[in-house]
């Protein structure tokens, strides 16, 4: 059997951030508020490898600021803290997150240096008013620019894409979808917009300027951005923002934000695939349909609400659901 991957996390809030984007308070994100430095590293990279007991393959993730706009002797701090950890082989990979803007020749050589595997572009959006909008920063160009040469390196290329900012639309967020699969990605991670306390989202909610994106326009918009990453063959390593205590408990106001997100998008996915396999002919019926080994509950919905909503819309007097070991994923047959 292969070892299971492991990810430390070492967040650095707000450092090397050139500016503030509108959704993000990111030191209320991460929960952290003191800027990572080496010694940071050091302590988190030691007490995670003796949390997680050695079985792992282990990575460093770098997450919560820009790290390649950081200056970089601050960089070098970082990432050359890590390198005894990989040097030994305690860990297999460093990955980090940043800015497409913040992404030339002299950063990718330094990334290459210090081994870097990953890197994570918050890209939010390809849509030129979306990001101004939201106060990014950056164009869609720099983030095919960015990309291209992250890729063109042989760097692993994560991209990141949020939902529902200022001046999105569905249509919008499918756009970007589209142009994160011309740029080739290993991965991708997509955040509903959620409104935080103290950002100046939640003061443009406050003023009436900007509409909340709600959980139940998430979970539709969700639904099909995953149809076509999973059409493109491109993983979704993450939906929604991680719950955190602090979040849970107030800081996350309004907006797409709900512990089991992905659960709900992968209940939304089978109840659009179980409607189109139900016709006016059934009215009055029972129908059947078998999905994959353990798909049962997400093919039902949370508190049976795809069975309740398909009777209601289309006149049934039950949705039965049966599992058959010849399926696999999505799939989805009526019987
Ligand atoms: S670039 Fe990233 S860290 Fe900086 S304000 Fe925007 S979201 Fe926050």
């Amino acid at each position: 059997m292969r070892p299971k991957r492991a990810i430390i996390p070492v967040f650095v809030p707000h450092l090397g951030c050139p500016n503030m984007c509108v959704f993000c308070n990111q030191r209320r994100i991460s929960g952290a508020q003191i800027p990572a430095d080496g010694d940071t590293v050091r302590r988190e990279v030691t007490e995670g490898l003796a949390r997680l007991g050695g079985d792992e393959r282990t990575s460093i993730a770098f997450y919560g600021g820009s790290f390649t706009a950081i200056p970089a002797a601050q960089q070098e701090e970082l990432l050359g803290a890590a390198q005894p950890f990989l040097a030994s082989g305690a860990i297999e990979s460093i990955r980090l997150s940043t800015r497409p803007d913040a992404i030339d020749g002299d950063v990718i050589e330094r990334l290459r240096r210090y081994g870097v595997r990953t890197v994570e572009l918050g890209v939010q959006s390809m849509c030129e008013d979306v990001l101004a909008a939201s106060k990014r920063g950056h164009t869609p160009d720099d983030a095919r620019q960015a990309a291209k040469l992250l890729r063109e390196a042989g760097f692993e290329l994560i991209l990141q894409m949020m939902t529902g900012l200022p001046c999105d639309t569905p249509a919008k967020s499918i756009y970007t979808a589209r142009e994160f699969i011309a740029m080739g990605p290993a991965g991708v991670r997509i955040y509903p917009t959620v409104i935080i306390k103290d950002t100046e989202l939640f003061d443009m909610w406050i003023a009436g300027s900007y509409k909340e994106h709600t959980v139940e326009e998430a979970v539709g918009i969700c639904a099909d951005l995953m149809e076509l990453f999973d059409a493109a063959h491109i993983p979704v390593i993450r939906l929604g923002l991680n719950p955190t205590d602090e979040l849970s408990s107030g800081s996350a106001v309004a907006g797409a934000y709900h512990p089991a997100l992905g659960e709900l998008v992968l209940n939304r996915r089978y109840f659009v695939r179980e409607s189109s396999l139900i016709g006016e002919s059934d009215r009055g019926k029972a129908v059947t349909f078998c999905v994959a080994p353990g798909r049962t509950s997400a093919a039902i919905g949370q508190r049976r609400r795809n069975v309740t909503e398909l009777c209601g819309l289309f006149g049934l007097t039950n949705v039965k659901i049966l599992e058959k070991s010849s399926l696999s994923g999505m799939d989805i047959v009526r019987i």
